[in-house]
């Protein structure tokens, strides 16, 4: 998920035409800012590259997360449905606007298992939050025809898909809002940053007001303004747009280039016996930053991640060990190790499906290696890291067959 890899002197530009004016806020400021407007910008270059009407520019893409439930009427004591696998920020914002992530299974697509869906729906289900894992799609198909069918909120996490289509169109414009996030380490990068994205205008204003501690926006005047709600504030800065402004527009070209390292490292480990990959529900539509597979058991797994390492072969992610994306290891959420106190009955119903086992989900994260894929490899490097890691992976397959 490399955007910062190719920062140049794009980026470089687009900043210091804010640097030219000093106005480094994006509300205000008419006169002094010179026509100069990154953050407004950059939205309208969401807005057309994804095919969706509005698109709100914040801080973070916890940030957009938890507007666009705000915007979306969730709140308190509502369930919302999300996957075993995701990062750490999807059910923080869930717990920061008073809901309940319910934590659900997965299945090879890595993302939300449609049946465990369905299985989990209560009457306090409110929403269906799949996360676009890694690059690639949960199967939107189905968990919109789930979410008509229950009168539920789809609301996508598409905070590492951005680029990602589904049938021709881009994750995060299919549910009723979705996310992206423009972290350092995402697809495209601001350095910090996000977008919530809709073609609802009634959704996305609440989401503008809501960013900007409820102003309305509405007048020249920004002292003047309205403020039709309580909110926060997730602005986002004009220089972090001004990033995000130069890199939207090197997208295609970052896409382009990660599904063609991503198809030199499969074909190195598609014939590697044992080893399968993860389903994608539109291959097409794959950004290609990350190539899942599974090995046969979760001991090979863990044999094979810890020789890639040993090897000096960096960026082959064993989530299933790893404290930040697979439930397993967040401790910090198990142990209900909450820096504010929840209201408690929000607190027990966390807890619960904290605690809940997984066995589904255990048995494919133990067996899956995500291998990124970097901007900067040439073909060379690509065919030579692809030889090396299918001469591990082969090795501690065969090694474990003969023990077998
Ligand atoms: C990165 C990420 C987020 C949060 O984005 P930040 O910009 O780092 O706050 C949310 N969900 C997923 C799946 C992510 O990968």
């Amino acid at each position: 998920m490399p955007g910062f890899e190719l920062f140049g002197a794009e980026e470089r530009k687009e900043v210091n035409d804010v640097l030219e004016t000093g106005i480094l806020m994006r509300y205000g400021f008419d006169a002094q800012r010179n026509g100069i407007w990154k953050a407004k910008e950059l939205e309208q270059e969401i807005t057309k590259t994804f095919g969706c009407e509005h698109a709100q520019v914040v801080s973070s893409g916890t940030a957009a997360l938890t507007l666009a439930m705000a915007a979306l009427g969730l709140g308190a004591g509502d369930e919302i449905i999300m996957p075993t696998f995701t990062f750490v920020a999807s059910f923080e914002a869930v717990v920061s606007v008073g809901a309940i992530p319910v934590l659900v299974d997965i299945d090879e697509t890595l993302t939300l298992n449609p049946k465990a869906v369905e299985e989990a729906i209560t009457p306090r289900t409110k929403a269906v939050m799949p996360v676009h894992m890694c690059g690639s799609m949960a199967q939107l198909d189905e968990l919109k025809a789930i979410c008509d069918k229950h009168n539920l909120i789809l609301l996508e996490d598409a905070c590492q898909a951005i680029g990602a289509t589904y049938k021709g169109k881009a994750v995060g414009t299919i549910g009723a809002a979705g996310t992206f996030s423009f972290d350092f380490v995402k697809i495209m990068t601001c350095a910090e940053g996000g977008a919530v994205l809709t073609s609802s205008h009634e959704l996305y204003q609440k989401v503008d007001q809501f960013s900007d501690h409820g102003h309305d926006h509405l007048g020249k005047d920004r002292g003047a303004d309205l403020h039709p709600y309580l909110g926060y504030n997730f602005r986002i800065s004009e220089l972090h747009a001004a990033v995000g402004l130069a890199q939207i527009r090197k997208l295609n070209t970052f896409v382009e280039i990660q599904k063609k390292n991503n198809r030199i490292i499969y074909d190195a480990l598609k014939d590697v016996p044992g080893i399968t990959f993860r389903v994608i529900p539109d291959p097409a539509g794959d950004t290609g930053s990350f190539l899942s597979f599974f090995l046969p058991t979760e001991d090979m797994a863990r044999t094979a991640a810890a020789e890639l390492a040993a090897a000096g072969i960096g960026g082959n992610f064993y989530w299933f060990d790893n404290n930040w994306h697979y439930l397993r290891k967040w401790q910090h959420l198990q142990n209900g190790a909450f820096m504010n106190r929840l209201p408690e009955e929000q607190r027990k119903q966390v807890m619960h499906y904290a605690n809940m086992a997984y066995p589904a989900s255990d048995a494919i994260m133990s067996r899956c290696i995500s291998s990124s894929v970097s901007l900067l490899w040439t073909e060379e490097q690509a065919k030579e890291r692809g030889e090396k890691i299918a001469g591990i992976l082969r090795n501690v397959i065969e090694k474990s067959v003969v023990n077998i």
